[in-house]
């Protein structure tokens, strides 16, 4: 028996990359998933289907999370037909680069609206069901490029950095309910996000890691399950940076 057994997890951005594998490791682990996505039904089904074959339970919960009432009927589609609610992973993200001075006003407000927003829109959603319950795990997907910035990168940086702020707010209005509320802040990991990005960039920021290769998303899947689980029960307010060394501090 894992040992997240009778527990419901709502995953968003679960239909690729780092969201389907936190989906599927909590899922393996006992956990009973719900597998949020904005836009590609298919893959998200892949994650659904992943998961059966893990004989695990998982439902989809479509919806855009940077849109408050979409948002909120993900929560309650998780509720609902999982009968209940106790880890929240916000993991929805995009990533639109620019100069500062070439950001477009839309790209910004779209980068902080799913970054920045979802993450509060789910986690007020989600607040009710775990307050009732006295327990709840929040753990929330930010980036290395919130604690260091990056070049080209000032609203998807600033989106992360806000995450780090958000949640130890989060820790410290809950934590006299059993409720954490924890960041993971992955490095360099190979998904289509970074697939997207040139030879050159990526092997530059290869470079910079000095374990030497690409992290996977199982690895930060393993570090969101930790944070999930009960030898996390006194973490609260943390950023754990999952990085292979990129950024030691
Ligand atoms: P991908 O681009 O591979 O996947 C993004 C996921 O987010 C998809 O499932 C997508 O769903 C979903 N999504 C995007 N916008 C929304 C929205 N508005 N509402 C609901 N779901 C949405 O990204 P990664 O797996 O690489 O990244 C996952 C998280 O990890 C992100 O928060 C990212 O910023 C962070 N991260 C990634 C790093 C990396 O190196 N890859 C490094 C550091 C942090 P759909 O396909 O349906 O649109």
């Amino acid at each position: 028996m894992g040992d997240l057994e009778g527990r419901v997890a709502l995953v968003t951005g679960a239909s690729r990359g780092i969201g389907r594998a936190i989906a599927l490791r909590l899922a393996q682990q006992g956990a009973a998933v719900a597998v949020n996505y904005r836009s590609d039904a298919n893959a998200a089904q892949e994650t659904v289907v992943a998961i059966q074959g893990a004989d695990g339970h998982a439902v989809l919960t479509p919806g855009d999370v940077s849109i408050a009432g979409e948002a909120g009927s993900v929560v309650t589609q998780a509720v609902e037909t999982l009968g209940g609610l106790h880890i929240v992973v916000n993991n929805a993200g995009i990533s639109v680069d620019a100069l500062v001075m070439r950001i477009r006003d839309e790209d910004w407000d779209r980068t902080l609206d799913t970054n920045l927003k979802g993450a509060f829109l789910v986690t007020k959603a989600a607040m009710r069901p775990l307050l009732r319950q006295r327990f709840g795990r929040i753990i929330t997907i930010s980036s290395v490029v919130g604690l260091t910035g990056n070049a080209g990168q000032a609203a998807y940086a600033a989106a992360k950095a806000g995450l780090v702020g958000f949640t130890r707010s989060v820790a410290r209005e809950v934590s006299g309910r059993g409720i954490t509320a924890n960041v993971v802040a992955p490095g360099y990991i190979g998904t289509d996000m970074t697939g997207r990005l040139s030879e050159g960039m990526r092997a530059q920021m290869l470079a910079q890691v000095p374990l030497g290769r690409v992290g996977t998303p199982e690895d930060v899947a393993g570090v969101v399950a930790f944070l999930a689980g009960p030898d996390a029960s006194y973490i609260t307010g943390q950023v754990l940076v999952v990085d292979g060394g990129m950024v030691m501090a």
